[in-house]
């Protein structure tokens, strides 16, 4: 099976080639010539596995140049680093209101489902394609992404990773996170400045052809680690098929049985994720698209304008903070029917005034199968209470934002009845003063002292990998300037 770009079908590569080059030259993005259908022998195989096995089952039927035993030792690696057997375990909240977690990886975020795999996906497919340099992974973080990246990347063979965050806007966990990051072949860095003087240094990095032959004759080629990478985007699918074969081995449902997904969306990777499952047969009623204040997505689905000329606000849930959801590209080509013109001139639009809007037909069709919604900040609070009182369930500040619109659309709707699986994107534990506040009505600044409040309070433990980071080894103090940045990256290289 071929790839093709969302804004030139004529331009085809394989899906080595898709994860080497992340987007396609014309800037569009990488999407399947084909959705692979799941059969009744598929499910037959699928229901009896675990889960590295199903995700390599169904990453196989997408990278058709990676064979399912190679898949299979990828799966193993990536998963077995997870706290628990199953690394994204389905727990049943209520009679009909699954959750999943995701955030059972090294950074305690749903990231890590992808970030543990992509390391593997890009350095096998750099040797497929014949590709002979070491692979440097540049990253520009605001916190989250560069944790999961640095974790992901740490010791694979083959590649380098070096992360930027801006001194102003990462969170003291976040930071402390990336300053005592292990690993022989990273390097993180401080930029002083916000996250879009990080972002913007290295994206002029990425565009500099002198950088890029310098690095070429020390044998390195630069590479992204992006969410618009299709090497991102596969192995979240796989976690949709699997959650819908628990529900089966579970007596819940039926093969063909329709379920909803709820999903807390910023980027637009993770629900689009549950749709291309959708395409490959899982039983969906709706997708249900959660969003914040920021809520550009809950607009454009009501309206069918997408229009990012509006304030953007701070909040609880920092992930979801975003106002150009680039995924939603791939949503778009599929709605229209594949118009890859249609789909160029809009995402021009959007880059020249900031909007677009879609066709009258189109928003119909995304109503068959999505609901929307978003939370008030004060609505996240209030779900994280009543979900702790009522289930005795503890959840983040973007799982809440989920939980709150999901209680919004049932209600609208009268959906009681369909199995809805909630799906859970952070650890309450990469949150705590936002999580205890919710819960206590009172206010701790330091990260620390709230994580053992909140232990306290619900008797609960935080994960490893947030215990005791106040006591780890700095590692990677350096703070530079944004100008910095290419001496920086070559004294790396020099090394
Ligand atoms: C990245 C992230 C999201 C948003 O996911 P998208 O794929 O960008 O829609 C939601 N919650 C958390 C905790 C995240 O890290």
């Amino acid at each position: 099976m071929n790839y093709i770009s969302t804004r030139n079908k004529s331009v085809r590569c394989t899906s080595a080639q898709a994860i080497v080059n992340g987007l396609a030259q014309d800037g569009g993005l990488f999407v399947p010539e084909v959705f692979p259908q799941l059969t009744q022998r598929d499910w037959d195989a699928l229901l009896e596995m675990d889960y590295p096995e199903r995700a390599a089952y169904v990453l196989a039927m997408y990278l058709e140049d990676f064979s399912y035993e190679e898949l299979l030792g990828y799966t193993r690696q990536a998963y077995g680093r997870f706290d628990s057997e199953d690394p994204c375990p389905l727990v049943n909240v209520d009679e009909n209101i699954y959750v999943l977690e995701l955030w059972h990886g090294p950074t305690c975020a749903f990231k890590d489902m992808a970030l543990t795999m992509l390391p593997h996906l890009l350095s096998a497919a750099r040797a497929k394609t014949g590709e002979k340099e070491r692979t440097m992974i540049l990253v520009a973080t605001s916190g989250d992404t560069g944790k999961a990246a640095l974790e992901g990347f740490c010791d694979v063979e083959g590649t380098d990773i070096i992360v930027f965050y801006p001194t102003g806007g990462v969170s003291d966990m976040q930071k402390l996170q990336m300053m005592t990051q292990k690993g022989a072949n990273v390097y993180v860095c401080a930029i002083r400045g916000n996250f879009d003087d990080a972002q913007s240094a290295v994206k002029r990095i990425f565009a500099d052809s002198d950088i890029a032959s310098k690095l070429q004759n020390a044998g390195y080629k630069l590479s992204s680690a992006n969410s618009i990478n299709w090497g991102r985007l596969a192995p979240q699918i796989a976690y949709y098929v699997s959650s819908y074969c628990d529900l089966i081995n579970a007596g819940k449902i039926r093969i063909g049985d329709k379920v909803n997904f709820c999903v807390p969306s910023g980027n637009f990777g993770n629900i689009l994720a549950a749709y291309y499952a959708g395409k490959m047969g899982v039983g969906l009623n709706r997708l249900i698209c959660a969003s914040n204040v920021n809520h550009v997505l809950t607009d454009f689905f009501e309206t069918g304008v997408y229009d990012t000329n509006r304030e953007f606000f701070k909040t609880m849930s920092p992930s979801m903070d975003i106002l150009i959801s680039s995924n939603l590209e791939r949503l778009l080509f599929e709605i229209c029917g594949r118009d890859d013109r249609l789909i160029a001139a809009r995402m021009n639009e959007l880059k020249t005034k900031g909007s677009y809007r879609i066709d009258p037909s189109e928003s119909e069709a995304l109503r068959e199968l999505f609901a929307v919604g978003y939370a008030e900040e004060a609505d996240t609070q209030g779900t994280i209470e009543g979900y702790f009182d009522e289930y005795d369930y503890l959840i983040d500040t973007h799982t809440a934002v989920a939980c709150s619109v999901y209680d919004q659309y049932a209600d609208e709707t009268g959906d009681y009845d369909t199995p809805t699986v909630i799906v859970s994107t952070a650890s309450a534990y990469k949150f705590p003063c936002d999580v205890y506040r919710a819960l206590s009505g009172k206010e701790i600044v330091d990260a620390f002292e709230a994580t053992r409040e909140l232990e306290t309070l619900t008797d609960t433990q935080a994960p490893d990998p947030l215990r005791g980071l106040d006591q780890r080894e700095v590692r990677f103090a350096d703070v530079i300037d944004k100008e910095q940045i290419d001496e920086t990256i070559l004294r790396y290289v020099a090394k």
